[in-house]
């Protein structure tokens, strides 16, 4: 069979040939009954997968403290190295997380990032997740580097803001574990002493009592 032949088109019979010239019409015609499909945004939300990739959250744990230890993991995990990160020391009078180290600056770029999540599977405290939302769009390229003041979650229920100490009798162990189900009134005491303005002293309620923690 010549190349001609075997790519021409099959021949109509007789009903086929009368009905050619409308047949695209039962495509149209059969499309009026079917449920519209249409997103309405941006005027409704965009309906996306409950897993889908999309901007980072730092999370916080229930007291205020943050997740992030600062160990770059996420960052070394990176294949488009989209994520700075630079790590700092705790200190008694600035613990921003448990343990010894905390992320001091932590950067995004969103013109590097391909959302393939090996950053959030890299870190070892879950502190790193992403979330649902997908506008990411900016006017600038300096505003598509996100900050950590655009990626901590935001404050839980009754926390009160870091810096503060730890629950007294607790460990970073006991922290990832969940064992921490809100700040102390030793932890809001201590905020109150030093930084007496912080707007989540309005809002922070004490859910354990000092040294009762677990
Ligand atoms: S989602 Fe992928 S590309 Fe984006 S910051 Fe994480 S590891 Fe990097
Ligand atoms: S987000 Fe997680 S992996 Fe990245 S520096 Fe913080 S603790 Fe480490």
């Amino acid at each position: 069979m010549s190349d001609e032949a075997r790519y021409a088109p099959d021949q109509k019979g007789a009903i086929g040939s009368i009905f050619a010239p409308v047949a695209g019409y039962g495509v149209t015609i059969s499309s009026f009954f079917r449920p519209t499909v249409t997103e309405q945004y941006p005027r409704e939300p965009a309906r996306v997968m409950p897993r889908f990739h999309g901007r980072h959250q730092l999370n916080i744990y229930p007291d205020g403290l943050e997740k992030c230890i600062g160990c770059e993991l996420c960052a070394w995990a990176c294949p488009a190295d989209a994520i700075l990160v630079e790590a700092a020391s705790n200190t008694p009078d600035h613990q921003m997380s448990p343990g010894e180290r905390y992320g001091r600056v932590y950067q995004i770029n969103y013109l590097r990032c391909i959302f393939c999540g090996f950053c959030i599977e890299a870190c070892p405290t879950r502190a790193l997740t992403m979330t649902n939302d997908f506008e990411l769009s900016d006017y600038t390229r300096l505003d598509e580097i996100y900050d950590k003041d655009r990626l901590l979650a935001p404050l839980p229920e009754g926390a009160v803001a870091a810096p503060h100490p730890m629950v007294e009798g607790m460990n970073d162990g006991d922290y990832y574990r969940g064992e921490v189900t809100g700040p102390t009134q030793a932890q809001i005491d201590w905020v109150r002493e030093h930084r007496p303005e912080d707007p989540s002293l309005k809002t922070a309620k004490a859910t354990t009592d000092e040294g009762d923690a677990k």
